[in-house]
Formats: structure tokens, C-alpha cells, sequence
């Protein structure tokens, strides 16, 4: 099945969070937002200058040579001019200061020779210039941010520039994750022959701590029937969604799909991708499950490949365009027809060109790769060998969270 296919029938099952919560403004920040939000003033809200200069009648302009206005007064940003400007006079105004009543047009101050009782300006000038307008940015009564939009810098600023303290937001998802393994230890642990340090559920919780996920890490379980149903039990209580790594190859796969065929449902599913091996997925009693692949480049490339998406819709997000570059791979990349690869790569400039290379070994057990790399390197299934100097789909790491 491909990696299309298999998102599209993933996320067909996946019910966005419909608890909906009320938060103040900054605390809103990587949520999801669950109510249209309308404009309930203009933005400017009033008449202001775009520059710091003089606030003079376009009709006093002139077509050639100089002109010679009466400095009235100044208006501040904060402190307006509170006269109006009649003709052949002007007002010293700074940049967001409102436009005085009568003038219209905004001289720079580099382009005015000025003392304390008045200003010449020469010709040249446009009618109407340097100001910025009543709703120019947003006009009172338009949707501005729809449901389902994730809010980050710019939303939260918009937000504030509309007034606006608090936001409905979806409440966060709840994400658990165990690792299984009779050969695993902990950090902190001592290693005895044959045992490695379980990295997975590092992996894992920082690729969820980068959503926003509410986390519940429930450890190291063993390879043994009772602690993992026990552990499933758990995580399912907790979370609406679970993940787990390793146990789904083909030995153990039994053994898993076992426990969970006892508390819900599950399939395996064989993507055509690389790297990938069987994933799970499915349900335990409300809770979603994903059983990534226990190798930890492929634990990484299939949550960011299957479970990122998967996580978007459950956090009720509108999906986003994805980023993809089309670039200049400068090394070959070795790979047979089959299955589409992910392989690691590296962005960096030649010149000004942004290239990619590859990150060297590609193994799915060297997770080092995956550190150098700062992009997939995206290569389709009927791809073969991809000979240097060729052009290559690119996924930048920073575009995925
Ligand atoms: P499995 O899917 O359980 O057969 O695991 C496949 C490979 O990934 C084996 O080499 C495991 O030792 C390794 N592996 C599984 N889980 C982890 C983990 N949490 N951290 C690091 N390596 C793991
Ligand atoms: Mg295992």
C-alpha cells in the first residue's frame, strides 16, 4: 500500500477532539482554534501616518518649484493634533500618530527644510502619500481566523491588535507511549551484554513536545504478555491516542496484535516506504494506537511521515500546505524500485544555490543520521539509483512541527 493510500484510510478513522476550552491569549499559543474569529473594530482603527515628517494638504502641493507652509502644531503617536489644518498649513506628525483633520498627504521629514514657525517642501510629491488608512489591515466584520487554524506568533499578535483576551481552543491532545522490549534499559541503567538504551521514547516524546501534546511516558515494558496488555490498559485510560515502538515485526507482531485484538482492534500495516517496516494501527477501547517500528530512524520516519498528520486532524488543525523543495542532489543516492524512501540529507549552500546532499550510511538502526540530517530527501517508488547532480524532492526537518 502506499504511504498515500495508507494516510488517507489513517485519517478517515480520526475524530478531531471536540472538547473545547477558553484560554487567555498567551496561553493559546500552539493551540488549536475552535471558533471563527470576526474583526470587532478596523485595523487601523483611525487615519495615521506611515512615516515621521509633516502632515500637509494636497492641495497646497506644489506642481513646480517650492511652497512655503505655517507649522501649526505636532501630533503625536498617543497625543493627536486636536486642530485642523487649513490651507497653506501643515503639522509635524511621527509615525502612527493620527492624521490631522484636513490634511491628507505626508511629507518625510528628510525632504523639508523646517524651523519652529515653518516648513519648504519642493515638488515631486504624490497626493495622498505616506498614510496609512482606516481598515487598510482589517476591516470591522471580517472573519480574520477560521477554525481549526494553529495559533503561533503572528496569530496571537493579530489577535491582540483586535482587542481580543481570550480565544475557544481545543483542548490538547493526550498523547501516552511505552517502549517494548526485553532487550531495552532505561537511562540510568546499567547495560549488560546484549541490551541497548531504549531511545525511542526520547524520539517520540520530542517530536509530541514540539505539538503541544500532553504527555504521559509510561516507561520501559518488557517483553511479557501480562505487562503489556497491562501497560496498553494503562495508556488507553490516559491518552486518546497511544504509541508504542518495536514488537510489530513479524515474531512479535503476534504477540501485540494479540493483546490488542483482546482490548480493540488493530491492523498491520505494510507501507511502501523506506525506511518503514509493518506499522499498527488502531484502536484500544477510545484510543488511537500507533505501533511504530521499534528500528529508531524508522520509529521517526514513519511518526513524521503517518502519525504527524494523524496528530494534526486529532488536534482539529486544517492541514497546511506541505513544504517541499525541489533541489540539486549532489551526491548518488543509492536505491532499488519499490518503495518510496525517505532518505536523510543534508540542506546546505554551494554558492548561492541551496542544495542537498545525503547524509552518508542510511541504515534504519543509525540514528546519528537522522541528527546530521536536517531534511528527507524524498525519493518516489519507481525511483532507481539517483545519479548525482539530479533534482530531488526535499521535507525540511524545521517544516514538520
Ligand atoms: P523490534 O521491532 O522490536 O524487532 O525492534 C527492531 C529493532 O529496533 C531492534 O534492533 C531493536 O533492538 C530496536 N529497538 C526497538 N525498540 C527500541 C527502542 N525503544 N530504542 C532503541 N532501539 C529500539
Ligand atoms: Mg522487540
Amino acid at each position: 500500500m502506499s504511504l498515500e493510500q495508507a494516510l488517507e484510510q489513517i485519517l478517515a478513522d480520526i475524530s478531531a477532539i471536540d472538547a473545547v476550552e477558553t484560554r487567555p491569549l498567551m496561553d493559546s499559543f500552539g493551540r488549536v482554534l475552535a471558533e471563527a474569529i470576526t474583526s470587532p473594530l478596523n485595523v487601523p482603527p483611525y487615519q495615521n501616518s506611515a512615516m515621521d515628517g509633516y502632515a500637509v494638504r494636497s492641495a497646497d502641493l506644489p506642481a513646480s518649484g517650492e511652497t512655503t507652509l505655517e507649522l501649526i502644531g505636532a501630533s503625536w503617536a498617543g497625543d493627536p493634533f486636536s486642530g485642523v489644518v487649513n490651507e497653506r498649513q501643515c503639522v509635524r506628525i511621527m509615525t502612527g500618530a493620527k492624521m490631522p483633520e484636513g490634511a491628507d498627504t505626508v511629507i518625510m521629514q528628510e525632504d523639508v527644510q523646517a524651523n519652529e514657525k515653518q516648513i519648504t517642501i519642493g515638488d515631486g510629491h504624490r497626493a495622498g502619500q505616506h498614510v496609512r488608512h482606516i481598515g487598510e489591515d482589517i476591516r470591522e466584520g471580517d472573519e480574520v481566523l477560521h477554525p481549526g487554524k494553529l495559533l503561533k506568533a503572528a496569530e496571537l499578535g493579530l489577535l491582540a491588535s483586535l482587542g481580543i483576551a481570550e480565544v475557544k481552543v481545543y483542548r490538547p491532545v493526550k498523547a501516552a507511549f511505552f517502549s517494548t522490549g526485553d532487550e531495552l534499559r532505561a537511562v540510568g541503567e546499567t547495560l549488560e551484554e546484549g541490551q541497548i538504551y531504549d531511545s525511542n521514547r526520547y524520539t517520540i516524546f520530542g517530536m509530541l513536545k514540539g505539538l503541544g501534546v500532553e504527555i504521559h511516558d509510561l516507561g520501559v515494558i518488557r517483553d511479557k504478555r501480562e505487562e503489556v496488555e497491562a501497560a496498553f490498559r494503562r495508556a488507553a485510560e490516559l491518552a486518546d491516542i497511544v504509541f508504542t515502538s518495536g514488537g510489530v515485526s513479524v515474531g512479535d507482531a503476534d504477540f501485540v496484535k494479540e493483546t490488542l485484538e483482546k482490548l480493540g482492534s488493530v491492523n498491520l500495516w505494510k507501507i511502501a516506504m523506506k525506511p518503514g517496516k509493518p506499522l499498527a494501527f488502531g484502536r484500544i477501547n477510545k484510543a488511537y494506537f500507533f505501533g511504530l517500528p521499534g528500528n529508531p530512524v524508522s520509529a521517526m520516519a514513519t511518526f513524521y511521515q503517518v502519525a504527524l498528520p494523524t496528530l494534526h486532524k486529532l488536534m482539529g488543525q486544517t492541514p497546511e500546505v506541505p513544504l517541499r523543495l525541489q533541489l540539486r542532489c549532489l551526491d548518488t543516492l543509492k536505491k532499488r524500485p519499490g518503495r518510496m524512501d525517505f532518505q536523510r540529507g543534508i540542506l546546505d549552500y554551494e554558492g548561492d544555490e541551496l542544495v542537498v546532499r545525503g547524509v552518508g550510511a542510511q541504515g534504519s538502526h543509525i540514528l546519528s543520521s537522522m541528527s546530521r540530517a536536517n531534511c528527507f530527501i524524498i525519493l518516489p517508488a519507481e525511483q532507481g539509483t539517483l545519479e548525482a547532480g539530479s533534482r530531488v524532492d526535499v521535507q525540511p526537518f524545521s517544516s514538520l512541527m
